[in-house]
C-alpha cells in the first residue's frame, strides 16, 4: 500500500512523526506498505520546522511544495496547484492529512477531487467557533475525508452526527500524545534556563497566536500586561510564535516577562514539564499538560478538546481579565485540580492507525 503523509506546520510535525516510525516499524516487520512525506512548506522557519524534523526524528520530506506565505487564501491556493502536480506525478493509494491547518484542508481538497481516499488524523473535534480559521479546516476536511481517526468518543459520535459509518471511524487515541511519551526522556533543558536562574515549578509558560488574540496590537499588549501583573514576582516565559512577533511591541515589556524564539519541541515540553502553569491559546498544549498534569488555563472563549477540562489540568478562561485573575490565583496558590489521562492516550495511537489502514487496504482494495 501507498500512502501520501502529508505535514505543513508545526502540530503536524508533532503528529505525523509517530506515524512515520510505525509504517518504519510495520514495513521492517514485513508489511507491504510504503509512503511519501509531503511538506507544503506552510511553515518554514527553522524554529518552526527543520528543528522538529531534527528532534523528533523525522526523516526528510520526498518534496517541500515551498507554498508558504500569503493570505490563507493565497496559500490555500497555492498548495491545492502544487499538491495536484504531485499527486499526478506519483500516484498514491491514500492521502493522510492530520490536524486542522490550511494545509490540511488544501490536500484533502485536491486529492478528493482526483478520486483518491483520505484519511484524516484527529478527526471530529469541533470548537463551534466558526471565527477560527481551524474549525473551518475541521468541517471541510471531515465532510470529504473516507477514514476517520479520533483522538475521543466525543469526537467518534460527532462525526455519525454528521452522518459518517460507523464503519468509517476509528477511536484511536492521541498521536500528539505518541510523541510527547516518546520524547519525555530526552526533553531538554533550555539555556536560557540556569541564565535566568528559574526554578522548577516557579515561572508560568505563555504561548499565544490564535488571530483572535494576538492580531489586534493593543489587545495584546493588554493581555500580556495584566497576566504579568497577576503573575507578580513569578517570572513569564513566552516562546513567541511568528504571527504574533508582528504585534508585539518590545519596547513596553513588563520586568518579569522573559520573551524567546519558539523553542525546540524538546525545549519547550521540558519548560512546561517544570512549570507552575501554563497559559494558553494553543490547543495541541492543551493535550500535553493534561498528560504531564500541569495546571493549565486557556486563553479562547471554546476549545475543541473539552476532555483536557472534564478530565484533564485545563481550564477556559477566555481574555475576560477577571476570569484571568480568579484561576491565575488558583494557580499560583498550587491548589490546581488534578486530572487524569483521556482514554487511549497510551502512546500507541499511531500503531493501531497504520494497523487499521493496512487492514482496511487488504480486505477492501
Ligand atoms: N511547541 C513547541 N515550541 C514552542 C511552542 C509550542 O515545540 O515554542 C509545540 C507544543 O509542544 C505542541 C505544538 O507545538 O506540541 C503546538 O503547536 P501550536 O500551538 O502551534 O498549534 P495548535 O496546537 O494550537 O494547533
Amino acid at each position: 500500500m501507498r500512502i501520501t503523509l502529508v505535514a505543513g506546520a508545526r502540530p503536524n510535525f508533532i503528529k505525523i512523526a509517530p506515524l512515520i516510525a510505525a509504517i518504519q516499524e510495520m514495513k521492517t516487520a514485513g508489511a507491504k506498505i510504503r509512503y511519501r512525506l509531503v511538506h507544503t512548506g506552510q511553515h518554514y522557519d527553522r524554529m518552526m520546522s527543520g528543528n522538529f524534523f531534527e528532534q523528533l526524528q523525522i526523516p526528510e520530506p520526498h518534496i517541500n511544495l515551498n507554498a508558504g506565505g500569503g493570505s490563507q487564501a493565497e496559500q490555500t491556493a497555492q498548495i491545492m496547484i502544487s499538491f495536484e502536480k504531485e499527486l499526478i506525478q506519483n500516484p498514491t493509494d491514500l492521502v493522510l492529512v492530520v490536524g486542522d491547518v490550511t494545509s490540511t484542508l488544501a490536500c484533502s481538497i485536491t486529492a478528493k477531487k482526483l478520486n483518491i481516499p483520505v484519511a484524516h488524523v484527529e478527526a471530529g473535534i469541533r470548537s463551534g467557533d466558526l471565527s477560527m480559521p481551524e474549525e473551518i479546516n475541521r468541517i471541510v476536511t471531515d465532510s470529504i475525508s473516507d477514514y476517520f481517526f479520533t483522538t475521543t468518543k466525543d469526537a467518534s459520535k460527532q462525526l455519525q452526527k454528521i452522518g459518517k459509518q460507523p464503519e468509517q471511524i476509528f477511536f484511536v487515541g492521541n498521536v500528539m500524545i505518541d510523541t510527547l511519551l516518546k520524547f519525555r526522556p530526552t526533553f531538554r533543558k533550555p539555556v536560557f534556563f540556569d541564565e535566568l536562574d528559574l526554578k522548577t515549578k516557579n515561572y508560568l509558560v505563555l504561548t499565544l497566536h490564535r488571530p483572535s488574540n494576538v492580531d489586534e496590537a493593543q489587545k495584546l499588549q493588554e493581555l500580556i500586561a495584566f497576566i504579568c501583573q497577576q503573575a507578580k514576582e513569578i517570572p513569564v516565559i513566552f516562546p513567541v510564535h511568528p504571527r504574533t512577533r508582528q504585534n508585539y511591541a518590545l519596547d513596553s515589556t513588563p520586568e518579569n516577562l522573559q520573551l524567546t524564539d519558539p523553542l525546540g519541541y524538546l525545549e519547550f515540553n521540558y519548560l512546561v514539564e517544570n512549570a507552575l502553569g501554563v497559559l494558553t491559546d494553543s490547543g495541541g498544549i492543551t493535550e500535553e499538560t493534561t498528560v504531564l498534569n500541569i495546571p493549565c488555563i486557556t486563553l479562547r472563549e471554546n476549545t475543541e478538546r473539552p476532555e483536557t477540562i472534564s478530565m484533564g489540568t485545563n481550564e477556559l478562561a477566555g481574555t475576560d481579565l477577571p476570569a484571568i485573575k480568579k484561576l491565575m490565583q488558583i494557580m499560583l496558590s498550587g491548589n490546581w485540580k488534578q486530572g487524569v489521562i483521556p482514554e487511549l492516550w497510551d502512546g500507541k495511537s499511531a500503531k493501531r492507525i497504520v494497523e487499521i489502514l493496512l487492514h482496511e487496504f487488504k480486505t477492501s482494495h
